[in-house]
């Protein structure tokens, strides 16, 4: 596996393995089988409510801690307040029966910012998290945070996929050494993406699908991916991207397919700001 090095020296995969959408008891099965296909990134979140079973994939592994690289996120509501933040990550860890994570990162920018990120430097500082980030922070608020804070965030996960590439935000980050992770990097199958006809004639002349001419085309620019799956086939195939390479034709053929927006949701936009505020996890 490549690893990219964080700003602290942390050595990161450059591929992992995500679980959000994936309920609580079908999790610990998920995770033991992207161990077995050599998966060593995690990512969970607080708000997945499927920590625990990560937890129990993790523990009867039997994987050394070390060789792993565990990121969970911190919800808006569990921070207000330095405490309250740190309550949050002991939580966390609780239930993923770990002493320390390699990675937390703030799942969105809103709510305590400053707060929640005092504490979690605090935590970074103590040793409890070995890299601390952030996560859906367009340019203006990242910025924002770098400028007026000690610690610059190791990554900030967004929404990259072939129809949202980010390409100006990953310039931006990489100014300021900030690592850009992918979220969605498959949009979640949106717009068709499986059978695009772009993705697809350049995954026939390397005799691979287009999941992996996705994920070769992300890591291939340096972002780190974590896609989902809970289906053993797609999971080996989707580690397996690290025998061939998009030719700059390639790349370029992929960058006309940028729509110039999330196929999700905006952050900046008053509707989600208030929905995602609102969101309660247990
Ligand atoms: P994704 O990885 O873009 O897409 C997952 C979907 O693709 C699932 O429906 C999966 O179905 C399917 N799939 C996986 N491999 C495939 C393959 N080789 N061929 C065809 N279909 C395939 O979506 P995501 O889960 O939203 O994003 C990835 C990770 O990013 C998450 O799990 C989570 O860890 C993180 N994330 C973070 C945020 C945030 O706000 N920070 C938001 C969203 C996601 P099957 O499972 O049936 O294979």
């Amino acid at each position: 596996m490549q690893n990219v090095t964080l700003n602290n020296g942390v050595e990161m995969p450059i591929l992992g393995f995500g679980v959000y959408q994936i309920p609580p008891e079908q999790t610990e099965r998920a995770v033991t089988d992207a161990l077995a296909a050599g998966y060593r990134l995690l990512d969970t979140a607080a708000a997945y409510e499927n920590e625990e079973a990560v937890g129990r994939a993790i523990k009867s592994s039997g994987i050394p801690r070390e060789e792993l690289f565990v990121t969970t996120k911190l919800w808006v509501q569990d921070a207000p307040g330095e405490e309250n933040t740190e309550r949050a990550f002991a939580a966390s860890l609780r239930r993923l029966g770990l002493d320390y994570l390699d990675l937390y990162l703030m799942h969105q920018p809103y709510g305590d910012v400053y707060g929640q990120w005092r504490a979690m430097q605090h935590l970074y500082r103590e040793g409890r998290a070995k890299a601390i980030g952030v996560s859906n922070f367009y340019p203006d608020r990242l910025l924002d945070l770098v400028l007026n804070n000690d610690i610059t965030p190791a990554v900030n996960q967004v929404e990259t996929h072939p129809f949202f590439p980010r390409t100006a935000d990953q310039e931006l980050m990489r100014e300021h050494g900030v690592q850009i992770q992918s979220w969605g990097g498959f949009a979640e199958g949106r717009n068709n993406l499986f059978t695009n006809p772009v993705l697809r004639e350049i995954g026939e002349k390397h005799g691979k699908s287009v999941a992996q001419v996705v994920l070769r085309w992300l890591v291939q620019r340096g972002v780190v991916a974590i896609p989902k799956s809970v289906r053993p086939e797609r999971m080996a195939a989707n580690i397996d991207v690290f025998d061939f390479e998009l030719t700059d034709d390639q790349m370029a053929s992929i960058a006309t397919l940028n729509t110039g927006g999330s196929l999700f949701f905006d952050h900046r936009d008053p509707e989600m700001v208030g929905w995602l505020s609102k969101r309660r996890v247990a």
